[in-house]
């Protein structure tokens, strides 16, 4: 039998719909993204967010630097946007040039505009169980398999990827939901004896059909985050025959995507609402 789809577009348009609603209860939001440099992925993800932020009431403002940017120019941008009262949330696009330390413009950010959640202070509250502003991927997915009540308390969970934007902050969620963990990366042996134990299965490695029809459980849920341009167009880290054994799968495009942009949409109403008081910030 034939998985059922995980629509994010569906979702994704009620979150966003909720988003538009706390907009104007909240009056004006701005949501600030930097750019450094000319990536056409990232310029492509830039856009459907300012889009999605227009959409909901959200003041965008596009912050576009050239390549050669220096860190010391990146962090007094920064510290200026964090001043800046108009700015609700603070999103540096990555990855960044080689010149500029990553980890330490991700420092920069005020925690309380930090709508990526890549911010320690953030990663740390997830880590903690106190989640304040957590990463918008597995917070959509997380509402996802929400919406279509995919049982997680007690499921074997397994996240394929162990990055900081998607895998770890996953697998901290899946925790709290007190699904039992396993986190798979690029040395572990014998990945599908992991996969096929799997009733939760997250990919996030950025390979097309890294994983396999014959990796994935029989009535597993299936959440395929990654995003892999190819000639054939847009494809997931998942093939896409899993979905004859998934009770569950989401769709590449069309799945993981349009809940992360909601969900960013999300982050900045609540940003928004710490600055304003109406939430309290940890330490604030
Ligand atoms: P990343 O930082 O490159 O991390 C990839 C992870 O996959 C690493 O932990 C790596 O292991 C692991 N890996 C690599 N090869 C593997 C293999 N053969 N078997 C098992 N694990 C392997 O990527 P990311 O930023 O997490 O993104 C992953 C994918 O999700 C990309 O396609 C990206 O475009 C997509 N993405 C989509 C969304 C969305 O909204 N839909 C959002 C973010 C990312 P090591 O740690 O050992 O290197």
């Amino acid at each position: 039998m034939a998985a059922t789809i995980l629509d994010g577009k569906a979702v994704a348009a009620s979150v966003r719909e909720q988003a538009a609603r706390d907009v104007e209860d909240l009056g004006e939001l701005g949501l600030a993204t930097v750019l450094v440099g000319d990536d056409t992925a990232s310029d492509i993800y830039i856009r459907s967010k300012h889009k999605a932020a227009q959409e909901v009431g959200i003041q965008p403002r596009d912050i576009r630097l050239p390549g050669d940017t220096s860190e010391q120019e990146l962090l007094r941008l920064i510290a200026e946007l964090n001043e800046d009262d108009s700015v609700d949330g603070i999103l540096v696009q990555l990855p960044l040039p080689e010149q500029i330390d990553e980890a330490r413009i991700l420092r920069s950010v005020a925690p309380v505009k930090d709508v990526d959640g890549f911010h320690p202070f953030n990663a740390g509250q997830l880590f903690l169980d106190r989640p304040t502003l957590a990463p918008a991927t597995p917070s959509g997915i997380l509402r996802l398999l929400d919406e279509y009540k995919v049982p997680l308390a007690g499921a074997r969970a397994v996240v394929v990827g162990r990055s900081r934007i998607v895998g770890k902050p996953m697998a901290m969620t899946l925790l709290r939901q007190n699904a039992t963990v396993t986190i798979c990366h690029s040395r572990t042996v014998d990945l599908p004896r992991h996969t096929l134990d799997a009733d939760l299965l997250v990919v996030a490695v950025g390979i097309p059909d890294v994983v396999t029809a014959d990796m994935v459980k029989q009535g597993a849920a299936v959440v395929d985050v990654g995003m892999n341009r190819t000639e054939a167009g847009l494809v997931g880290d998942v093939e896409a025959d899993a979905s004859e054994r998934a009770a569950f799968m989401t769709p590449v495009p069309g799945g993981v995507g349009p809940m992360t942009i909601a969900m960013l949409l999300q982050n900045t109403v609540k940003a928004a609402r710490y600055r304003r008081g109406d939430l309290a910030f940890p330490g604030e």
